[in-house]
């Protein structure tokens, strides 16, 4: 019946398209190319392969990975991609900033390529999933377009993007050009200049990655949710509306630090009572409207830190994210508020300062749409969410239109080998990033 449904949607949405298919589908039917499926076992036996890259000395796929950027780890597990490229019929190569970029010739040469890929670095006793998933159901697309002797008229490139967890960093040269001081800059205690060496960039010639802004025709990344609305909702596909904006702030108070057996409590001046009442405006500030925006203090240092001192001085940040910088605006003016009132009550002096606004990188409404007639006609169901943690298509969203696919993770949990997303799902999602891309090719 579900099926039946679907693909009557399908076809009412999609009649158009089908003239587009015949002529992408060369050798095969708009129907056989709209009923292409992946390989789910060759995802999954990819997905177990590469967590061998990192895995704590005899452990198995549940114990997780480290593979940070530009360890021997990392190195294994960019050259087994590297070897996955090769076998799919691309020719890989690696730009000055370390990204492993392969792209396969589409029939018509003037357009622009479909990019799309994720990263294989992870954060130390990190999981299977993040970055890993994207990138070898990247693979598996390709895999699964050449097994069936299609070929679209795009090109396709998959990337891989280097040292995601450290940054973005390899994204973020590729779109951004490179900061000062960023071959200087340690990663799991390697410098970066020596980390692009090891894994095949070249740091005298970073410029060299540079992507020109409208090269791509788009940009789509296949990630895990990291967090649990997908699975709290029973619902395998997440179209991701954008990845959130951040504010973050430095507060600073001053108290007067003193005895505390000596000193009566009306008379203190007390810096953490302050940071305690600051933390609590957070929460209200932030809870006080329906939506997705959170807040958080997450770093608070207390001087002089004894237990017989009333604490003299804090310094603590607060961050705000959320898709809206509006939202975010009305959140810092709103806490800058209750800071003078905080000051007022407690007998402190409270300075507050901006130091990160991050700007939100939207998904394109027009890939939104393609990623969700490419679900309807998989019989999947999905919703739309912002996506609170930074991925590579946050710069890359700069540079073409963007879309991201979401799965469900396992409880939420990520960045632990604890992280797990159920087989169907990732086999779902690459399905869904397949049936995308040919629906972009075909629009
Ligand atoms: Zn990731």
């Amino acid at each position: 019946m579900q099926v039946i449904h679907d693909r009557r949607a399908f076809v009412i949405g999609l009649a158009g398209a089908l003239v587009s298919a015949r002529r992408l589908a060369q050798g095969s039917s708009s129907t056989e190319v709209y009923e292409l499926r992946i390989d789910a076992e060759r995802l999954q036996h990819t997905l177990e392969e590469l967590s061998t890259f990192g895995r704590p000395a005899g452990g198995s796929f549940a114990d997780g990975v480290s593979r940070v950027a530009y360890s021997d780890a990392d190195t294994g597990g960019r050259n087994y991609v590297i070897g996955l490229l090769r076998a799919a019929g691309l020719e890989p190569r690696i730009d000055a900033a370390g990204n492993i970029r392969a792209v396969g010739a589409g029939s018509i040469s003037a357009l622009k390529p479909i990019v799309f890929g994720s990263h294989v670095d992870s954060v130390p006793n990190g999981g299977n999933f993040d970055g890993d998933l994207g990138s070898l159901a990247a693979i598996e697309v390709v895999r699964t377009l050449r097994d069936h002797g299609i070929r679209t008229r795009h090109p396709l490139e998959v990337t891989i993007w280097s040292n995601e967890e450290g940054g973005p960093v390899g994204s973020e040269i590729a779109v951004d050009g490179p900061r000062a001081g960023d071959l200087e800059r340690i990663f799991n205690g390697t410098p970066m200049r020596e980390g692009l060496v090891r894994i095949g960039g070249d740091p005298t010639r970073l410029e060299n990655a540079r992507l020109a802004p409208g090269s791509m025709r788009c940009y789509l990344e296949l990630h895990i949710e990291q967090g649990g609305t997908l699975e709290k909702a029973g619902i395998p596909i997440g179209i991701v509306d954008g990845i959130v904006s951040i504010d973050e702030y430095t507060v600073e108070i001053r108290g007067v630090a003193n005895h505390a057996g000596t000193t009566p409590m009306p008379e203190r001046h007390n810096a953490l009572l302050a940071a305690a009442k600051l933390i609590e405006a957070v929460q209200e500030e932030v809870t006080r409207a329906p939506g997705r925006q959170v807040g958080t203090v997450g770093q608070l240092t207390v001087t002089p830190n004894a237990p017989n001192v009333v604490p003299g001085f804090v310094r603590h940040t607060i961050e705000f994210r959320d898709l809206s910088e509006g939202t975010l605006a009305r959140l810092g003016d709103a806490i800058r508020e209750r800071t003078s009132q905080v000051a007022r009550d407690t007998g402190t002096e409270i300075t507050i300062r901006q130091v990160v606004h991050d700007p939100p990188a939207l998904a394109a409404p027009e890939i939104q749409r393609q990623i969700e007639a490419a679900a309807v006609s998989l019989g999947l169901r999905t919703t739309h969410l912002p996506s609170g943690a930074g991925h590579d298509a946050q710069f890359l969203a700069k540079l073409a239109p963007m879309g991201m696919i979401f799965v469900p993770s396992v409880g939420g949990v990520s960045h632990s080998p604890k992280e797990f997303t159920r087989w169907s799902d990732c086999a779902n999602g690459a399905n869904v990033l397949l049936q995308t891309i040919l629906r972009v090719d075909a629009a």
